[in-house]
């Protein structure tokens, strides 16, 4: 048994009611038993059994679940500081990646590194992570795009998953652009990656999700469907990278397969979003990128308003979104996107956990939940969020352990 108690606010992030309804208790403690959140409520009401001889004291801090970030390309070689100084220099994100540059050159890098180089670098981002509060981390394959590598990446992270703590989410994005080598034939690629990578990945269980880059420079409507349709035949949920250059029918084609997100929609139509509105899709918002590419963030607002949950997530890759500082998208999500301090930590919490199909067991505080959480240094979302720091997270807890990354933070 184990008890979190002196907590000054207490975001349950509970999932009822609407983005910014984060539900907070005041001077709260949570209890837990095997990891799993046993129960929750005012201090005063403290049962008998959960008076442990060594509680953790929250100090009067705000806690909040443990982040969870929806969207990361965690595993790849390289990094491509170069082409940052040829964006600022004026060189588009198309015209880059037409140049071979782009995802292309980290492919040939993410091939070329030997599964220790991916561990050691992925390691060390989740245990960054960690340091500021985030216990569960989706990760997309997508920089190998041959069967061997594709499937290597998933496998480093299933890896990942069980060596813990932080919880890792896999998905297949096997189809993020056509590879060099198949310029020229497209329909191969396409054929290979519903052929053999789909049910290879099925078959050892080594992803919950296939994602598809549906954009002008990577893959059409037509064959995101043909791709997403047989990844949940074989039993993966649907994920879209969509209309994030161009408005491109992506939310359209996620509501019509009832995907579990679409991330992006920097561009999204009002059809998108009436669409994604109907089918309970996640919007994940990454606001790290429309930083970096210097765009116009999703509408925000607009989604909220029409009923679309929206996540919050880092997108983090080593071109348009070279950070995993999750806490720094939650503040950009209030500045760029409009979205309130309590919007932000919702859609980092229980929404997020729902965009990757883990909404019974993380994100909110909750009996019956994982114990993760993030004890701040801030008496409210508001003043966290508003007074950025490199790291404003005092101690992560996951499965009810403190965090060994907190102490240097
Ligand atoms: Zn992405």
């Amino acid at each position: 048994v184990g008890l979190l108690r002196n907590i000054g606010k207490l975001a349950t992030c509970r999932p009822e009611g609407g983005q910014g309804d984060i539900h907070l208790l005041r001077d709260a403690a949570v209890a837990w038993r095997d990891g799993t959140i046993a129960w929750v409520g005012a201090e005063r009401d403290l049962p008998p059994e959960y008076r442990v001889e060594a509680p953790i004291d929250a100090g009067g801090a705000l806690v909040v679940p443990g982040l969870v970030d929806c969207h990361t390309h965690l595993a790849f070689g390289g990094w491509r500081a170069d082409e940052f100084e040829q964006r600022i220099l004026g060189a588009s994100y198309l015209e880059i990646a037409t140049a071979g540059g782009g995802i292309a050159s980290t492919v040939a890098k993410t091939r070329a590194a030997t599964d220790g180089e991916l561990l050691a670098r992925c390691r060390m981002h989740l245990a960054g992570m960690r340091g500021l509060g985030v216990t569960t981390v989706e990760c997309k394959s997508g920089y190998g795009l041959d069967i061997d590598t594709e499937l290597r990446l998933l496998r480093l992270y299933r890896r990942l998953g069980e060596e813990g703590p932080t919880r890792v989410v896999a998905t297949l994005l096997g189809a993020h652009v056509v590879p060099p080598e198949y310029r020229d034939r497209r329909e191969e690629y396409v054929d290979l990656v519903i052929g053999e990578m789909i049910p290879r990945t099925a078959r050892e269980a080594l992803a919950a999700f296939c994602d598809v880059f549906v954009e002008e420079s990577a893959f059409t409507l037509d064959e995101a469907r043909r791709i997403l349709r047989s990844g949940q035949a074989a039993g993966l949920g649907a994920k879209l990278h969509a209309d994030q250059l161009s408005s491109g029918g992506g939310a359209e084609l996620a509501a019509e397969l009832g995907a579990a997100s679409a991330d992006h929609l920097e561009r999204i139509s009002d059809g998108g979003i009436a669409a994604m509105a109907g089918a309970g899709t996640v919007a994940v918002s990454l606001p790290l990128a429309s930083l970096y590419l210097c765009q116009p963030p999703l509408p925000a607002r607009r989604l909220i308003e029409a009923g679309v949950p929206v996540a919050v997530a880092t997108d983090f890759n080593p071109g348009s979104a070279p950070s995993w500082h999750l806490p720094l998208a939650l503040t950009l999500a209030c500045t760029l996107q409009r979205m309130t301090p309590a919007e932000a930590l919702k859609g980092a919490t229980i929404i997020a956990a729902r965009a990757i199909g883990l909404e019974r067991e993380v994100g909110s505080v909750e009996p019956g939940k994982r114990a993760d959480f993030a004890i701040l240094d801030a008496p409210d979302p508001n003043q966290w969020l508003y007074h950025f720091r490199p790291n404003a997270c005092r101690l992560t807890v996951l499965g009810g352990t403190p965090s060994r990354e907190s102490a240097d933070a």
